[in-house]
Formats: C-alpha cells, structure tokens, sequence
C-alpha cells in the first residue's frame, strides 16, 4: 500500500512504496525543490532555452519547464535539438520530440552537424581513430548549443542531467584527473561570469534515473527506448557500470557522490577563477585556449593545420 494515501504502490522510495499519483507529485516537487535550492531559474529570466533530444531525461525536462512556464505567464521556453546525424537512432528520437513540442505548443529549434559543420557525426567518425565518437559529439553539441542559445538571446539553457549522470561526470574527472572541469560542474554550471557563456541549469539535479525513467513511462511519454550505436565505446558507460554495481550494493551511492561533491564544489570552483576567457582565432567562440575545440576537432579530422 502507498505509504500516503493507501493505494497500489508503483514504486518504491528509500523503501517506502507510492502510487501512482503520489509518486508523480514527489517527482514534480523534488523538480521545482532543485530550481528554488540552486537558485536556477531568476524572476528575470524570461527566454530560456530547454536543450532536448527526444530521450526520457529531456522530454520530463520539457514537460515539467513548460508547466512552469504557464504558471510564470512571462516564462518563454525554446527547445533546442541537435541532429549529430547517427543513423538509425537521431531521427527516431527527433520524431518523438517533434510531436511533443506540437502537442504541447513548445517552439523547436534543430541544428544539425551536417548543415554547421558541413558532415554528419557519422561521416566524421570515419575520418579519425583518435578521436571517440562520444568526444566528437559532445564537444560539438556544447558549442552549438551554446552559439545557437546566445544568438536567440536565450538567459540560460536547461539541461536534462539527472543525479546519475551528474555522479559519473564527477567520477569520470577523478579518473581522468580533470579537476579543472569537474569546476564547471554543479546544478549550474561554469566559473566565470562570461556573456559569450550561456549558463546551463539542471532541474533534474536531485532526481536519479531510475526515478526520471519511472515518471516518462507513468506519464505515458512514449519515449523511443532505441541506445545510440556508439554509447557502447563511452568511457561513460563503463563508469556508469561501475558506480551501478556500488549503488545495488550500497544503496544511496550516487547521492553520496553528489552530497560531498556540493560541499567541496564553492571551493574547486574558487580555485579555477582566475583563467581567461580567450576568443577561438579561427572562429571567434569563446575559448579557453587561442583555438576552440570544436575547430580544434574540425580541423584535425579535415586535415587542416590545427
Ligand atoms: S552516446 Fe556518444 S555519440 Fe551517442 S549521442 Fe551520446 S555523446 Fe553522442
Ligand atoms: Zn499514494
Ligand atoms: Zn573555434
């Protein structure tokens, strides 16, 4: 029985069952405890931005924004997409977000590689056996949808990263001894006040995958469960298997991660303060270096002297 209000339970929360309904408010609380903890979203931000893919994570992202967004009258959301151009696996996604931004009368904006970068992340996997596909493609994705939100003049940009994601981001920097990025982490992210930097916020901070993946199917979302061909090859995934193991063993083990990396965070971010935000000299993005990775990537992968 739901420890609430009696009824067939769906699921259980630190071992306490809930129905249904019950765990639908839990979730769409626990979402809007994330804004209000973090501060993420100001009165004044009116035009912000929803980066989405069509996944689980991203459509409850959407859903619960643009049920803000009636309430707040002033609130105007923009979902961005990126077509990468994955064959068998973005279109499909795509196809489901369509629908749900026509449904629910959300503005949709998709930008692809193939029409920015001139190939598709496909086409640019072939060329290299340096690069992973998953660096490719994110660092790609970043820089667009950064160019994209501040040239539509958008305050911030959500994401729909949930707490085990943002647990094997932390993870994955400690292996890789990155502390510098492990700074640009948290429910907001970046150090440096930049406004060639769109801020990025993440709603679902305090909620974990299996519960995002619980409401989608609760709320009847009809999410294309299909994986992208090349999630098998991240470094990620292979974290992610990991911390998994740990969290059926030690329960609470991904929450863990985040409590004592929230503590720590104000200090790492203090620490990486002072760098400069330099323009990239080949096509005038902001750049941490005199060019930008994503003409770094390009320009390897083309052949070009960078
Ligand atoms: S799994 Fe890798 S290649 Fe596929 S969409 Fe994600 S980051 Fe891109
Ligand atoms: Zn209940
Ligand atoms: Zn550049």
């Amino acid at each position: 029985m739901c420890k609430l209000c009696k009824k067939e339970p769906v699921m259980f929360m630190a071992g306490e069952p809930l129905c249904k309904r019950c765990f639908i408010h839990y979730f769409e609380k626990k979402f809007l405890k994330a804004i209000r903890k973090f501060d993420l979203l100001k009165k004044t931000d009116l035009n912000v931005g929803v980066a989405v893919s069509g996944g689980k994570d991203s459509i409850s992202l959407l859903y619960n924004l643009n049920k803000l967004a009636i309430r707040r009258r002033k609130l105007n959301l923009t979902a961005l997409a990126i077509d990468e151009g994955i064959k068998n696996y973005r279109s499909l996604t795509l196809k489901t977000l369509k629908k749900f931004c026509k449904d629910n009368k959300i503005e949709l904006k998709i930008y692809s590689f193939k029409k920015e970068f001139g190939y598709t992340l496909d086409e640019l996997v072939k060329k290299t056996k340096i690069y992973k596909p998953c660096s490719i493609c994110g660092t790609l994705r970043r820089y667009l949808l950064n160019k994209k939100a501040r040239e539509l003049k958008l305050k911030k940009l959500a994401t729909g990263h949930n707490l085990d994601d943002e647990a094997q981001s932390i993870l994955i920097n400690q292996f890789r001894n990155d502390v510098s990025r492990t700074a640009r982490l948290g429910p907001k992210t970046g150090i440096l006040d930049d406004p060639r930097f769109i801020r990025r916020i993440k709603p679902l901070y305090l909620l974990s995958e299996k519960e995002t993946a619980t409401y989608a199917f609760l709320k009847n979302f009809n999410i294309n469960s299909g994986k992208c061909p090349y999630s098998k090859e991240a470094y990620r995934d292979s974290v992610k298997n990991f911390i998994n193991n740990f969290e059926q063993k030690y329960s609470g083990t991904n929450y863990s991660i985040i409590k004592s990396f929230l503590e720590i965070l104000p200090l790492i971010k203090k620490s990486y303060k002072q760098g400069k935000i330099k323009s990239c000299k080949k096509c005038k993005e902001p750049s941490s270096g005199d060019i930008c990775n994503a003409c770094k990537i390009i320009g390897i992968l083309l052949k070009n002297e960078y």
